[in-house]
């Protein structure tokens, strides 16, 4: 159980974590043994951690704690898509989508020993096992905050409002407690797509991100991990210059006359403003910015968005990820015909983007996007009621 009068050293970067220790009089190799333990061999407990003396691992019972959970409840589809569904300690639902797949990119992903020997070798010789070490994906999308106050109208979860911001060891722990279920294949990708905002919980995202990304943690190549976000322009100026990950952006339309509409925070920072902005980010070698657009049947699939968008987009590296619109139940917009977005695909790919269709994943189990949680809030301390 969490104290409040405990630090969670799940919170902590390997650099807040030194801080800690060597304040307590401890050298600072300690503190990058603390941190393997925690983030590369996810010891349970600090009994778990053979190599530090008896008396510090009492100290640290005493005066510190490491978040763990356990999904609550998980819901697998046909494709093997799984959503885990966890409860916090205050009872805020939060949700993790785990997607296997076979990678087609051209950038392989680390092979275990690659990531061992970026990471150094682990000291007593114990390494997390992979039982497949071809190029296969494992993307996980976790959550950033409980709800999420962005209030865009297409998305199940804004429909929820802000419950609270997730604390940096809440969002590190989701990748954990899921690897922990799947010892035989490494997570190999991250999304922060799920419940939330992440600019929006600006600085435990990027703790988190820290966290994820250390080599003597989980080790996750930048190329690997991606934050979307609806377009907080000075959070993602401010990212640019921390941590050098990709870029999602979730554009959804070409003038502010319909983003307004769909997505409230444009009326802050319009759509001309935030394409400057992604103009200026440095995206990850050989990476492009990837725009999500959900399309909304008749209301941004018309052939004067298409125009627009060319416009607008000019000459910007990009892809374009359509997202037919997941329906919900009360829902004020529908999916548009597979035919209309064929239609619309096409006309883009005429203007030369590269543009491709998500294919949804999981839907059947409202683990699609948009679609994360609201069950549960709904329903506090029950499971989501599942259709299909
Ligand atoms: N808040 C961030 C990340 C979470 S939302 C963002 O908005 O980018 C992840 C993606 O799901 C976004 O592109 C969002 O627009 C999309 N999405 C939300 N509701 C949806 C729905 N009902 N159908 C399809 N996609 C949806
Ligand atoms: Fe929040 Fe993203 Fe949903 Fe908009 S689409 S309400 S930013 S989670």
């Amino acid at each position: 159980m969490d104290t409040p009068d405990k630090v969670d050293l799940k919170d902590l970067t390997r650099e807040a974590l030194q801080r800690l220790l060597t304040s307590s009089g401890k050298a600072k190799y300690r503190a990058e043994q603390v941190f393997r333990w925690i983030h590369q061999r996810d010891a349970a407990d600090f009994d778990a951690m053979t190599n530090l003396a008896k008396v510090t691992r009492e100290e640290l019972k005493r005066t510190a704690t490491i978040t763990r959970f356990a999904p609550v409840h998980e819901d697998r589809a046909d494709d093997g898509t799984t959503k885990y569904l966890f409860e916090m300690h205050d009872g805020s639902k939060i949700e993790a989508v785990w997607i296997p797949g076979v990678d087609e990119s051209e950038d392989p992903p680390l092979t275990l020993s690659e990531r061992e020997s970026k990471g150094g070798a682990d000291e007593n010789g114990s390494k997390r096992k992979a039982a497949d070490e071809t190029h296969y994906r494992v993307t996980l999308c976790i959550s950033t905050q409980a709800g999420c106050a962005m209030g865009c109208t297409f998305c199940h979860t804004g429909t929820m409002k802000l419950v609270r911001n997730l604390r940096t060891a809440e969002i590190v722990e989701q990748v954990l407690a899921v690897q922990r279920l799947h010892p035989e294949r490494k997570i190999t990708n991250l999304v922060l797509m799920g419940m939330g905002e992440p600019l929006h919980n600006y600085d435990n995202v990027v703790a988190a991100l820290h966290i994820l990304l250390d080599d003597l943690g989980m080790n996750f190549s930048h190329k690997r991990v991606t934050v979307s976000t609806v377009g907080l322009i000075p959070e993602m100026e401010r990212l640019s210059k921390e941590l050098p990950v990709n870029l999602a952006v979730s554009l959804h339309a070409p003038t502010n006359a319909v983003r307004d509409e769909i997505v409230p925070l444009n009326r802050k920072y319009p759509v001309e403003d935030l394409i400057a902005a992604v103009r200026r980010y440095p995206m990850p070698r050989k990476k492009v910015v990837m725009f999500e657009y959900v399309v909304l049947g008749g209301v941004n699939d018309r052939p004067e968005d298409v125009t627009a968008l060319a416009k607008l987009l000019d000459g910007l590296p990009c892809k374009i990820n359509l997202i037919p619109f997941n329906e919900w139940p009360g829902a004020p917009y529908k999916r548009p015909t597979p035919e209309r977005l064929e239609a619309f695909r096409d006309a883009l790919v005429k203007k030369g983007f590269f543009t491709f269709v998500r294919a949804t994943r999981g839907r059947k189990i409202l683990a699609a996007c948009g679609q994360l949680a609201t069950e549960s809030r709904r329903t506090p301390r029950s499971l989501p009621t599942i259709p299909g």
